[in-house]
């Protein structure tokens, strides 16, 4: 398979859920070996690139958030990143006039329809892979991620709540046998009613509503319509997982288990994949 960008430019805008600041962001085609690239159109005379690499993350608070040299960073990367590997995307630019990626409805739905009306533009290098050639467990306080070496992704991830709504879901996708689309793309973001007030306080949240959030209130859905899937919150964490794991700046063929699985424990199972050169190798 070759690698592959977008056939043209694409806009959008939207609140951010945590800023609450309105951003527009583009989707532009870029070369071969280019990876995903963000540009911050709003941030004039220093670099404002930042690359989207796992060795960029600088806050996996409620969302992931990438920086680079010059102190200049872009959040809430990851449903943005997880719809790129949906579709295939190595490489693209992507400029936002904000510091925070739009949340859309709180899934990767939107950038994944933006994906398909561009269309997709095959290029001609080979795509590459990256091969895991040996098991690695991480571990980060309750949450614990075991990779072992496969010809392809496949994820089998558990979330675990201590919750009266939420107590644990289970949900395996495979990149051979399951649809992104389908089964992840639509799965929202959640959170809890009794946590907002506290969110919005220390500075987040305050771009989240019924629009853009799952709110799980004692032992009900706020949301008028209620759920996409009755296992939403698993596949979101899922969808998440796939998002924070593309900053490895390609697919891993590995299977993976992931035990209450968050965004600092994706980045840290990065880091730790590719500090020991004995872990992985790339892979046409
Ligand atoms: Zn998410």
């Amino acid at each position: 398979m070759n690698q592959k960008t977008v056939k043209h430019s694409i806009s959008c805008v939207g609140v951010g859920i945590h800023s609450g600041k309105f951003a527009s962001l583009s989707l532009y085609p870029a070369p071969p070996d280019t990876g995903i690239i963000f540009i911050r159109t709003d941030v004039k005379n220093c670099n404002n690139r930042i690359n989207a690499a796992y060795g960029h993350v600088s806050r996996t608070q409620l969302g992931t958030t990438i920086q680079n040299s010059a102190n200049i960073e872009i959040s809430t990367i990851e449903h943005l990143m997880a719809a790129l590997w949906g579709h295939n995307i190595d490489n693209a630019i992507i400029e936002v006039d904000g510091p925070e990626i739009p949340i859309m409805d709180g899934s990767a739905e939107k950038f994944l329809f933006m994906l398909e009306c561009v269309g997709v533009e095959i290029q001609d290098k080979p795509r590459k892979y990256i091969e895991l050639l040996k098991e690695l467990t991480v571990k980060d306080g309750d949450s614990l991620t075991k990779l072992y070496p496969a010809d392809h992704l496949s994820i089998e991830a558990e979330i675990s709540f201590d919750r009266d709504f939420l107590s644990s879901q289970k949900y395996k996708f495979s990149e051979k046998s399951s649809s992104f689309k389908h089964e992840l793309a639509r799965a929202r973001t959640f959170g809890f009613k009794e946590d907002a007030d506290m969110l919005k306080k220390h500075g987040f949240a305050r771009g989240a509503s019924l629009d853009n959030v799952i709110v799980i209130s004692g032992k009900d859905i706020l949301n008028r319509d209620g759920l996409r899937y009755p296992n939403e919150f698993v596949r979101h964490k899922l969808l998440d997982l796939i998002g924070d794991f593309y900053l490895a700046g390609a697919t891993i063929k590995a299977h993976v288990e992931a035990f209450r699985p968050g965004h600092t424990i994706n980045n840290k199972v990065l880091h730790t994949l590719f500090a020991d050169k004995d872990n992985w190798r790339i892979a046409a």
